[in-house]
């Protein structure tokens, strides 16, 4: 259990995780094959989010992959950590749950027996192409205590990439990895969860992401360096990550308040203010895309 001399200690030692949302057959291969370069480069193992049986109109962007649970071996390969993302992407209920950032969910709300079948389904999916994921990360970050209880009879999976906290804990049986940013940004500690969507980065965002992880990238860790510390592994959330919980969710309210005040100034009401189609700039993006 880390306490208050372990938080002093760490001044400046902040790490970050890269996570890459939304890996499925007709993804933008382009902007992850790129990302892919970097990370060879760079020696960076990411988190990569895959949806098992994709059917998120949003996300048919290309053709169909032919050679993509291949692809998807080959960054096992390498040592990214490969996570199950939901089962098929499609939100059907309106709960957030856990992680409430987003009032729609593929997960919340349903009972035990349905989301049993859609866990089972996308978990035995993966297995049925040699891949066996080991993080859970819902879309949308939407899912339930009753998800958690379906992945623990229905798959192998121990760890959550979602959640607020400064470091990893542990609740209901499961290693959380909290993810907290959608860009690199300097932090003094702490161990954080960039998560990026390839699939709406463009030429120019992607290499604005690239920049910035030549600047972080000595501070880049892994899953598998955050699973051997093991002090991790028993961590319960402290005092200060539920302070940084409310602050985040504080902050992020304002944040809403001040996007949708400005959007109806616009006369825009008929488009979300909350949908932003293309990253120019990968710092566009943030919590509420629909594509999370
Ligand atoms: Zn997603």
């Amino acid at each position: 259990m880390l306490g208050k001399d372990d938080y002093l200690n760490m001044k400046f030692s902040a790490q970050y995780l890269i996570r890459l949302d939304d890996a499925c057959p007709t993804d933008k291969r382009e902007i992850w094959d790129k990302l892919e370069d970097a990370f060879d480069r760079f020696g960076i193992r990411p988190i990569v989010a895959v949806i098992p049986e994709c059917a998120d109109p949003s996300l048919h962007l290309t053709n169909y992959d032919k050679k993509f649970w291949s692809r998807i071996k080959r960054y096992r390969d390498k040592g990214y950590a490969i996570a199950m993302h939901g089962y098929k992407h499609v939100y059907v209920t309106k709960g957030a749950g856990l992680v409430p950032l987003n009032a729609y969910s593929e997960f919340t709300g349903l009972s035990l027996d349905e989301q049993r079948l859609k866990i089972k389904a996308g978990y035995q999916k993966m297995l049925s192409y040699g891949i066996n994921p080991t993080i859970w990360i819902a879309p949308g970050h939407s899912f339930d205590s009753t998800t958690v209880v379906a992945l623990r009879l229905e798959t192998e999976i121990r760890i959550i990439s979602d959640g607020l906290a400064l470091f990893p804990f542990e609740e209901e049986g499961f290693l959380w990895i909290p993810q907290q940013l959608w860009w690199l940004k300097k932090m003094l500690f702490g161990i954080w969860t960039v998560c990026l969507h390839p699939n709406m980065m463009t030429e120019e965002s992607c290499a604005h992401f690239l920049t910035d992880l030549e600047l972080f990238c000595s501070k880049i860790t892994t899953v598998d360096e955050i699973l051997k510390k093991k002090e991790y592994l028993h961590r319960k959330k402290t005092f200060i990550d539920i302070v940084f919980e409310k602050i985040f969710f504080m902050q992020r309210n304002l944040k809403m308040m001040f996007i949708k005040l400005t959007w109806s100034t616009k006369k825009e009401r008929n488009s979300s203010p909350l949908l932003i189609q293309k990253q120019h700039n990968y710092k566009d993006s943030f919590s509420d895309n629909k594509l999370m």
